[in-house]
């Protein structure tokens, strides 16, 4: 019996791209990226006011002004037409283009305005004359206590203050993505803002989904006393949809050896393959050898995990990959965790999302000698486990509002509170 490591270890030597293809912005979110990205001008494009200020010369400062006259007030999104010289100072919005006279933006809070003539701090609203502004002597937002070097409170500016200078974050040319990556929230921001509105992404894999047994009903049918609704149906389609991947297509086959090799050859050429159900010991069990007899070459049967031990995986004749997988729930969700998820993950170019190590909140008894897998909850901070109660792996709540997917090794005794775990996020 091989171990789970194992097990993924042999899936993933066959992963491999589905190809590529062109996708607008529209579209681009949750795919995976497959094209060096790049910046196509400076950013920030220009030297940014980075707070609603005023913009003046840093040598006046040296030379001890203190008062200064407004020229021009500039709002983000307009072009200066002033250049400011010795006394001189533009007012200026959060976000627009600090002219070059300039060298720093003090806030507004920093600073009194007020019209030529009057003292600075009384706004007259007086529109005749040139407005003047004049530097508070201490500023509202001073460096913190320990700062190096000391900040000199007789003269707290520094040259470029309030500014985001142009190029800072990327120079033009400079590369900005050149690893697989999935388009997330910040990465979608990220390609509007470089002008990407088209972009070559990991093209999807097309993915069928076959559940079988006789006593599994669709949701919404009616159900004799004896009969189950088919929940894995559901569960494997939101897995794959949270992975960013659609399901292309889902039937359900009854126990019957000649309609499953039927419905599988139909669906040989699919990207990947995965059944539920019919692949353990019983009578009924017919999942792996009809995929056997119709030409998928077995990579392995039967994983020494609890639960989820009797998945069996192949390769179709033209390289697609099945997974055929226990019909108990979790069982099912812990394959599609451990397998699926990390194969289309792997498909795509993606680095594998490796299991992060947590605490036990509280003990946790071994029950067999093999890896187990419990649902968890990971509360508080520092996160610790709480294991969830499930009743075995055709428990239906699944451990219900579970966040991890913890690991208890095969090698380990019974878990004590504060033992380290690995965790899988959860789907
Ligand atoms: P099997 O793997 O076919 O031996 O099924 C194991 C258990 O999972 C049985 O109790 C089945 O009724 C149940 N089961 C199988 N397929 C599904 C499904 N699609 N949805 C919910 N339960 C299922
Ligand atoms: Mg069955």
């Amino acid at each position: 019996l091989i171990n789970y490591r194992q097990a993924q270890e042999l899936v993933m030597a066959h992963a491999h791209s589905f190809g590529l293809e062109q996708v607008p912005l529209e579209q681009a979110f949750g795919r995976v990226l497959a094209e060096t990205i790049y910046a196509d001008r400076n950013y920030p494009p220009f030297d940014r006011a980075t707070m609603d200020g005023y913009a003046l010369r840093y040598e006046d400062l040296a030379a001890g002004l203190r008062t200064y006259t407004v020229v021009e007030t500039i709002f983000a999104g307009a072009a200066s037409h002033q250049i400011i010289g010795p006394g001189e100072c533009y007012k200026i919005m959060t976000g627009a283009a600090v002219p070059a006279a300039a060298s720093l933006v003090i806030r507004r809070e920093d600073i009194e305005e007020g019209p030529a003539g009057d003292t600075p701090g009384t706004v007259s609203g007086d529109k005749r004359g040139p407005l003047t502004m004049r530097l508070r002597s201490s500023l509202s937002d001073p460096l913190p206590a320990g700062t190096l070097p000391a900040p000199d409170p007789a003269f707290p500016w520094r040259r470029y203050q309030n500014m985001a200078r142009q190029g800072e974050d990327l120079a033009a040319g400079a590369i900005v993505i050149d690893t697989a990556c999935r388009c997330d929230p910040a990465i979608m921001g990220l390609l509007a803002t470089l002008g990407k509105t088209n972009l070559t992404v990991q093209r999807q894999p097309r993915i069928t989904l076959i559940t079988t047994g006789n006593e599994v009903v669709a949701a919404g049918e009616p159900v004799s006393p004896v009969q189950i609704r088919n929940s894995n149906r559901w569960l494997i389609e939101a897995a794959i949809k949270k992975a960013g991947v659609e399901l292309a297509s889902c039937s359900h086959v009854p126990d019957d050896p000649e309609l499953l090799r039927k419905r599988i050859t139909e669906v040989l050429s699919d990207d990947i393959v995965i059944l539920c159900g019919g692949v353990s010991a019983g009578d009924a069990d017919y999942v792996p050898a009809s995929l056997e007899e119709v030409g998928v070459k077995r990579l392995f049967h039967k994983m020494a995990i609890r639960p989820g031990k009797p998945t069996w995986c192949g390769l179709t004749p033209q390289g697609g990959m099945v997974f055929a997988l226990p019909g108990n729930p979790f069982s099912c969700l812990v394959n599609v965790v451990l397998l699926i998820l990390p194969y289309i993950q792997a498909c795509s170019g993606l680095p594998p999302s490796e299991p992060l190590g947590f605490q036990m909140g509280t003990a946790r008894k071994k029950k067999t000698p093999l890896d187990e897998f419990f649902p968890a909850a990971l509360l508080g901070s520092p996160a610790r486990l709480k294991p969830l109660t499930l009743n075995g792996s055709g428990d239906i709540r699944l451990g219900l509002q579970a966040n991890a997917l913890a690991l208890h090794p095969a090698a380990s005794g019974d878990l004590k509170e504060g033992d380290e775990v690995l965790c899988y996020s959860f789907v």
